[in-house]
Protein backbone atom coordinates (compact mmCIF):
# COMPACT_ATOMS: atom_id res chain seq x y z
CA UNK A 1 0.00 0.00 0.00
CA UNK A 2 1.26 3.42 -0.93
CA UNK A 3 1.42 6.31 1.70
CA UNK A 4 -1.71 7.95 0.09
CA UNK A 5 -3.76 4.48 0.40
CA UNK A 6 -1.96 4.23 3.46
CA UNK A 7 -3.77 7.48 4.75
CA UNK A 8 -7.00 7.03 2.83
CA UNK A 9 -7.19 4.06 4.88
CA UNK A 10 -6.50 5.68 8.39
CA UNK A 11 -9.07 8.10 7.65
CA UNK A 12 -6.26 10.55 7.07
CA UNK A 13 -6.86 13.72 4.63
CA UNK A 14 -3.56 13.67 1.62
CA UNK A 15 -1.51 16.11 2.01
CA UNK A 16 -0.93 19.26 0.04
CA UNK A 17 2.68 20.61 -0.54
CA UNK A 18 3.79 23.81 -2.26
CA UNK A 19 7.31 24.39 -2.88
CA UNK A 20 8.26 28.65 -3.21
CA UNK A 21 11.32 30.25 -4.79
CA UNK A 22 12.72 33.11 -6.60
CA UNK A 23 13.08 30.44 -10.14
CA UNK A 24 15.32 32.95 -11.85
CA UNK A 25 15.42 30.12 -13.53
CA UNK A 26 14.47 26.93 -12.47
CA UNK A 27 16.85 24.51 -12.76
CA UNK A 28 17.42 20.74 -12.69
CA UNK A 29 18.63 21.04 -9.00
CA UNK A 30 14.87 22.45 -8.64
CA UNK A 31 12.89 19.81 -10.60
CA UNK A 32 14.38 16.69 -9.40
CA UNK A 33 14.47 18.09 -5.56
CA UNK A 34 10.73 18.46 -5.85
CA UNK A 35 10.25 15.25 -7.84
CA UNK A 36 11.78 13.42 -5.18
CA UNK A 37 9.53 14.81 -2.80
CA UNK A 38 6.47 14.26 -4.64
CA UNK A 39 7.10 10.84 -4.78
CA UNK A 40 8.97 10.48 -1.71
CA UNK A 41 5.66 12.20 0.18
CA UNK A 42 2.80 10.95 -2.49
CA UNK A 43 1.92 14.05 -3.41
CA UNK A 44 1.47 16.74 -6.43
CA UNK A 45 4.12 19.27 -5.96
CA UNK A 46 3.20 22.67 -6.99
CA UNK A 47 6.10 25.24 -7.61
CA UNK A 48 5.20 28.45 -6.54
CA UNK A 49 7.46 31.62 -8.11
CA UNK A 50 7.51 34.65 -5.66
CA UNK A 51 6.63 37.87 -7.34
CA UNK A 52 9.12 40.01 -5.01
CA UNK A 53 11.14 37.81 -2.83
CA UNK A 54 11.97 39.23 0.34
CA UNK A 55 15.68 39.11 1.52
CA UNK A 56 17.45 39.27 -1.99
CA UNK A 57 18.18 40.88 -4.65
CA UNK A 58 15.33 41.44 -6.93
CA UNK A 59 14.95 38.77 -9.94
CA UNK A 60 16.49 39.64 -13.18
CA UNK A 61 13.79 37.54 -15.15
CA UNK A 62 10.49 39.05 -15.06
CA UNK A 63 7.50 37.19 -13.10
CA UNK A 64 5.70 36.64 -16.31
CA UNK A 65 9.56 34.68 -17.54
CA UNK A 66 9.73 32.94 -14.90
CA UNK A 67 6.53 31.46 -14.76
CA UNK A 68 6.40 30.76 -18.31
CA UNK A 69 9.89 28.72 -17.65
CA UNK A 70 8.52 26.98 -14.50
CA UNK A 71 5.43 25.72 -16.66
CA UNK A 72 7.92 24.90 -19.64
CA UNK A 73 9.66 22.87 -17.38
CA UNK A 74 6.96 21.00 -15.38
CA UNK A 75 5.28 20.06 -18.95
CA UNK A 76 5.90 16.55 -18.91
CA UNK A 77 6.26 15.90 -15.48
CA UNK A 78 2.41 14.69 -13.77
CA UNK A 79 3.98 14.87 -10.05
CA UNK A 80 4.80 18.76 -10.52
CA UNK A 81 2.30 21.37 -11.18
CA UNK A 82 3.29 25.57 -10.90
CA UNK A 83 0.87 27.71 -9.02
CA UNK A 84 1.10 31.25 -9.69
CA UNK A 85 -0.97 32.51 -6.92
CA UNK A 86 2.09 34.57 -5.60
CA UNK A 87 2.20 36.42 -8.94
CA UNK A 88 -1.42 38.14 -8.03
CA UNK A 89 -0.12 39.78 -4.93
CA UNK A 90 1.68 42.65 -5.01
CA UNK A 91 4.56 43.89 -2.57
CA UNK A 92 6.96 41.21 -1.00
CA UNK A 93 5.99 37.88 -0.94
CA UNK A 94 5.81 36.39 2.57
CA UNK A 95 5.24 33.14 2.14
CA UNK A 96 3.06 33.29 5.48
CA UNK A 97 0.35 35.43 3.90
CA UNK A 98 0.55 33.03 1.33
CA UNK A 99 -0.27 30.01 3.55
CA UNK A 100 -2.66 32.33 5.28
CA UNK A 101 -4.79 32.34 1.92
CA UNK A 102 -4.41 28.75 1.53
CA UNK A 103 -5.78 28.27 4.97
CA UNK A 104 -8.34 30.71 4.37
CA UNK A 105 -9.45 28.55 1.32
CA UNK A 106 -9.07 25.16 2.34
CA UNK A 107 -9.89 25.10 5.91
CA UNK A 108 -8.09 24.47 8.90
CA UNK A 109 -7.95 20.42 8.71
CA UNK A 110 -5.96 19.82 5.47
CA UNK A 111 -2.71 19.21 5.89
CA UNK A 112 -0.32 21.46 4.28
CA UNK A 113 3.49 21.11 3.61
CA UNK A 114 5.22 23.87 2.46
CA UNK A 115 9.47 22.18 1.79
CA UNK A 116 11.97 24.23 1.53
CA UNK A 117 16.12 23.64 0.76
CA UNK A 118 18.03 23.33 3.75
CA UNK A 119 19.77 26.84 2.37
CA UNK A 120 16.48 28.41 2.82
CA UNK A 121 15.12 26.50 6.36
CA UNK A 122 18.25 27.17 8.17
CA UNK A 123 17.27 31.29 7.49
CA UNK A 124 13.73 30.38 8.12
CA UNK A 125 13.98 33.05 11.80
CA UNK A 126 14.58 35.94 9.43
CA UNK A 127 10.86 35.34 7.71
CA UNK A 128 8.22 37.50 8.39
CA UNK A 129 6.32 36.10 11.43
CA UNK A 130 7.92 32.98 11.22
CA UNK A 131 6.76 30.98 14.21
CA UNK A 132 3.21 31.37 12.81
CA UNK A 133 4.06 29.07 9.91
CA UNK A 134 4.69 26.24 11.92
CA UNK A 135 0.95 26.99 13.08
CA UNK A 136 -0.37 26.98 9.03
CA UNK A 137 1.58 24.28 7.41
CA UNK A 138 3.83 21.50 8.31
CA UNK A 139 7.57 22.24 6.82
CA UNK A 140 9.93 19.46 4.64
CA UNK A 141 13.50 20.44 4.74
CA UNK A 142 16.02 18.93 1.65
CA UNK A 143 19.16 18.38 1.98
CA UNK A 144 21.54 20.62 -0.47
CA UNK A 145 25.07 20.59 -0.76
CA UNK A 146 26.80 23.52 0.83
CA UNK A 147 23.41 24.30 2.86
CA UNK A 148 24.05 24.76 6.82
CA UNK A 149 23.89 21.77 8.96
CA UNK A 150 21.89 21.54 12.43
CA UNK A 151 24.74 22.31 13.92
CA UNK A 152 24.89 26.20 12.33
CA UNK A 153 21.48 26.74 13.10
CA UNK A 154 20.03 29.59 15.64
CA UNK A 155 19.08 28.06 18.51
CA UNK A 156 15.53 29.36 17.96
CA UNK A 157 15.32 27.56 15.11
CA UNK A 158 16.99 24.12 16.94
CA UNK A 159 14.33 24.76 19.74
CA UNK A 160 11.67 24.23 17.13
CA UNK A 161 12.85 21.89 15.01
CA UNK A 162 13.59 19.71 18.35
CA UNK A 163 9.87 18.95 19.40
CA UNK A 164 8.03 19.57 15.91
CA UNK A 165 10.66 16.81 13.99
CA UNK A 166 8.70 13.74 12.95
CA UNK A 167 10.44 10.94 11.04
CA UNK A 168 7.82 9.28 9.19
CA UNK A 169 6.18 11.04 6.86
CA UNK A 170 2.64 9.65 7.14
CA UNK A 171 2.93 11.56 10.48
CA UNK A 172 1.95 14.51 7.98
CA UNK A 173 -0.95 13.52 6.77
CA UNK A 174 -2.55 13.10 10.54
CA UNK A 175 -2.57 16.76 11.38
CA UNK A 176 -2.73 20.13 9.27
CA UNK A 177 0.18 21.72 10.36
CA UNK A 178 3.43 21.87 13.06
CA UNK A 179 5.77 19.11 12.16
CA UNK A 180 8.87 19.34 10.46
CA UNK A 181 10.44 16.78 8.67
CA UNK A 182 13.40 16.05 7.03
CA UNK A 183 13.73 14.67 3.85
CA UNK A 184 16.74 12.99 2.14
CA UNK A 185 17.49 13.36 -1.54
CA UNK A 186 19.82 13.34 -4.24
CA UNK A 187 22.20 16.00 -4.01
CA UNK A 188 22.78 18.29 -6.15
CA UNK A 189 25.11 21.00 -6.35
CA UNK A 190 22.87 23.06 -8.82
CA UNK A 191 22.09 26.93 -8.40
CA UNK A 192 20.22 29.78 -10.18
CA UNK A 193 23.35 32.21 -9.31
CA UNK A 194 25.22 29.37 -11.26
CA UNK A 195 23.67 29.15 -14.16
CA UNK A 196 23.07 33.14 -14.25
CA UNK A 197 27.04 33.21 -13.64
CA UNK A 198 27.37 30.68 -16.63
CA UNK A 199 25.51 32.82 -18.88
CA UNK A 200 27.59 35.84 -17.89
CA UNK A 201 30.24 34.13 -18.77
CA UNK A 202 29.18 33.50 -22.02
CA UNK A 203 28.90 30.15 -21.52
CA UNK A 204 25.75 27.71 -22.32
CA UNK A 205 24.73 26.32 -18.76
CA UNK A 206 23.46 22.69 -21.02
CA UNK A 207 22.03 20.02 -18.58
CA UNK A 208 21.91 22.05 -15.74
CA UNK A 209 18.54 23.47 -16.95
CA UNK A 210 15.88 21.62 -18.83
CA UNK A 211 16.42 22.00 -23.14
CA UNK A 212 12.74 24.20 -22.88
CA UNK A 213 13.95 26.59 -20.87
CA UNK A 214 17.25 27.14 -21.99
CA UNK A 215 15.66 27.91 -25.53
CA UNK A 216 13.42 30.70 -24.22
CA UNK A 217 16.19 32.00 -22.23
CA UNK A 218 17.70 32.34 -25.58
CA UNK A 219 14.81 33.48 -27.70
CA UNK A 220 14.07 35.78 -24.77
CA UNK A 221 17.91 36.96 -24.85
CA UNK A 222 17.36 36.63 -20.91
CA UNK A 223 20.40 36.93 -18.76
CA UNK A 224 22.86 37.98 -21.44
CA UNK A 225 25.43 40.87 -21.05
CA UNK A 226 25.17 41.05 -16.94
CA UNK A 227 28.05 40.46 -14.94
CA UNK A 228 28.67 37.26 -13.07
CA UNK A 229 27.35 37.75 -9.33
P1 LIG B 1 19.60 31.52 -6.24
O1 LIG B 1 21.00 31.00 -6.47
O2 LIG B 1 19.17 32.62 -7.16
O3 LIG B 1 19.28 31.80 -4.78
P2 LIG B 1 18.44 28.89 -6.00
O4 LIG B 1 19.09 27.87 -6.88
O5 LIG B 1 18.82 28.90 -4.54
O6 LIG B 1 18.62 30.32 -6.65
P3 LIG B 1 15.74 29.48 -5.29
O7 LIG B 1 14.69 29.86 -6.25
O8 LIG B 1 16.37 30.50 -4.41
O9 LIG B 1 16.90 28.72 -6.14
O10 LIG B 1 15.25 28.25 -4.40
C1 LIG B 1 13.91 27.89 -4.22
C2 LIG B 1 13.85 26.70 -3.27
O11 LIG B 1 14.47 25.56 -3.87
C3 LIG B 1 14.60 26.94 -1.95
O12 LIG B 1 13.88 26.33 -0.90
C4 LIG B 1 15.92 26.24 -2.18
O13 LIG B 1 16.53 25.82 -0.98
C5 LIG B 1 15.49 25.04 -3.03
N1 LIG B 1 16.56 24.55 -3.90
C6 LIG B 1 17.12 25.18 -4.93
N2 LIG B 1 18.07 24.45 -5.50
C7 LIG B 1 18.14 23.29 -4.79
C8 LIG B 1 18.97 22.13 -4.89
N3 LIG B 1 19.92 22.03 -5.81
N4 LIG B 1 18.75 21.13 -3.98
C9 LIG B 1 17.79 21.26 -3.03
N5 LIG B 1 16.98 22.34 -2.89
C10 LIG B 1 17.16 23.35 -3.76
MG1 LIG C 1 18.29 30.53 -3.32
Amino acid sequence: MNARAATRDQGHTPLLAWMGGTFDPVHIGHLRAALEAARALDVTVRLMPAQVPPHRPQPLASAAQRLCMLQLAVAHTVELQVDARELSRSGQSFSVDTLLELRAELGDVQPLALIVGADAFAGLPTWSRWLRLFELAHIVVLNRPGAATPADWSAELRAQVEWRRCVNPLELCGTAAGKVFSLAITPLAISATAVRDSFALGETPHWLIPPEVLAYIENEGLYQNVGAT
